[in-house]
């Protein structure tokens, strides 16, 4: 048994271990360039945008307490400016205080000279008017980038002033560097766990997978003998176990093939070995013409058994392949029986054997293939009659059962050992008792009676004791027509 193709012409150039490993590295690139892409434009939004958030929350408020106190003359500017300085400190930021020119009132940090008058040259609050804030130097107060929000101070229902507060924009990035280098270690960390997946992967399906594959291709190359082992009780362990159990069930039926045709061999080389001598032997003299008579018709009982073995091959063939096309009909057993007995008439007469027919009613109908039940009784009563001493009787029998009609050959022979029972229904299996008494036998006969009932669908049993006789039983299935002739 050889599989269509040779594995040798599949090279295994892509393993699934190496798709796995580059699944696996391209899932780490992906994940960089995504944290180092997306992640990293989030997370400068999201810091920028709660920059925003803050900073609008500390200008307002200021804007409602010191600055408005402030422009009440409630405070002083120095106590303001105080304040201002160690809260622009907390905040890392920059406070502003300008009246609506844009003249700088206060700055944290910086005391401011109150007769200096020093503006923002430019400052324009309306920009604010759509935006919370806006990005720059502005308008040249900073050398560097800052966002600054704004906040306005209003008493007596006018704008006496705004406050703002600007944060460096390097403030604000690096807080998103940060957070951006909490999510490459997160990555890295989730990177190392899935590894985890890696490694399972390896011990689980792939170390398993791999040994199921160098076992398949030995199976491939012949060699069903090859056993392994995979120790889970998973998918895996039971794809393992039925991959065994295949190649020994085709091991088994190689073994079976090449017993069955060493079998037949040896059962077509004796015969003809036999001929071959006796003819050679009537060549040369050694045999005088006149004793050729004898030795042809030897020559001729030999033909004959080379003419039933190789029918009984051929049905055997013929039944064994499967679905096996029965032409079922309801036909009487009884008569059957009676006229397979009738048809030995003569070689009972020679053997003096007498067959006893105890038949259940003048008719009993089964369903069945009258042809091949014929055919199973004949073997059975040829059996039967060969393994009987001369004198003594053979027993066919006929009993009905609720829907099985039971039919039973028995003798009263030479019997079948215990060891044997079991074998007789192989093909060409012969016991060593037979030998002596059947030397024509060719051990296909009961190989026939067993297939032919198989593919009816029923069994076929032997009770035998050695010295005392068998007896073969088998059940057919009991016809309606039974029923319909009783009505
Ligand atoms: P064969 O053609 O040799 O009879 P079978 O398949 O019919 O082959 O039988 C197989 C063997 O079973 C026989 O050779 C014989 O040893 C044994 N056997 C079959 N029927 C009987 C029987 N009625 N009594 C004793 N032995 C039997």
């Amino acid at each position: 048994m050889r599989l269509p193709f040779h594995p040798g012409v599949f090279y295994l150039r892509k393993t699934l271990y190496l798709k796995f490993i580059l699944a696996y590295i391209l899932f780490g690139i992906f994940g960089f360039i995504a944290v180092a892409t997306f992640v990293s434009s989030m997370l400068t939004d999201y810091c920028r945008s709660d920059a925003v958030d803050r900073l609008y929350r500390e200008a307002t408020q200021i804007a409602n307490t010191y600055a408005a106190d402030l422009y009440k003359s409630e405070v002083s500017i120095d106590s303001v400016y105080r304040q201002l300085t160690v809260l622009s400190e907390y905040i890392d930021s920059d406070i502003l205080i300008l009246n609506p020119s844009g003249r700088i009132v206060v700055r944290s940090g910086e005391k401011i000279d109150p007769n200096s008058e020093i503006y923002v040259d430019g400052f324009n609050p309306t920009v604010f008017a759509d935006t919370l804030y806006i990005e720059g130097n502005f308008w040249d107060t900073y050398t560097e980038d800052h966002l600054s929000v704004l906040a306005p101070i209003t008493g007596n229902y006018r704008i006496s002033g705004y406050v703002i507060i600007s944060q460096a924009q390097s403030v604000i990035s690096s807080a998103a560097v940060n957070l951006l280098n909490i999510s490459y270690i997160m990555l890295l960390i989730l990177l190392l766990l899935s590894m985890i997946i890696l490694i399972f992967f390896t011990e689980i399906v792939y170390v398993p997978l791999k040994k199921i594959t160098t076992a398949t291709e030995q199976y491939a190359a012949g060699n069903m003998h090859y056993r392994f082992s995979v120790d889970s009780e998973d998918e895996m362990g039971y794809l393992a176990a039925i991959l065994q159990y295949m190649a020994s069930e085709i091991a088994r039926s190689e073994d079976d093939q090449k017993k069955f045709i060493a079998n037949v061999s040896h059962d077509f080389r004796s015969p003809l070995t036999s001929i071959r001598g006796f003819l050679e032997a009537m060549l040369d003299g050694t045999i005088p013409p006149e004793k050729h008579e004898k030795y042809l018709q030897t020559v001729l009982n030999e033909t004959d058994r080379l003419t039933k073995l190789t029918n009984g091959l051929l049905t055997l063939n013929n039944l064994n392949t499967d679905g096996m096309l029965l032409q079922k009909s309801d036909f009487d057993i009884n008569d059957t029986i009676r006229s397979v007995a009738a048809s030995f008439e003569d070689i009972c007469r020679r053997k003096s054997v007498r067959i006893e027919l105890v038949l259940s009613g003048q008719q009993l109908f089964v369903t069945a293939d009258r042809d091949k039940i014929q055919q199973v009784l004949y073997n059975l009563t040829d059996n039967a009659i060969k393994f009987s001493p001369a004198s003594s009787s053979i027993r066919m029998e006929t009993t009905e059962q609720r829907s099985k009609v039971l039919v039973s050959v028995r003798d009263f022979g030479i019997g079948i050992p215990k060891e044997d029972q079991k074998y007789i229904f192989d093909r060409f299996y012969k016991t060593d008792l037979s030998r002596g008494k059947d030397k024509r036998g060719t051990g296909l006969g009961l190989s026939i009676v067993r297939e032919i009932l198989k593919a009816h669908g029923e069994n076929i049993n032997v009770i035998s004791t050695e010295g005392v006789g068998s007896e073969f039983l088998f059940t057919l299935p009991r016809s309606p027509v039974n029923d319909e002739l009783d009505d």
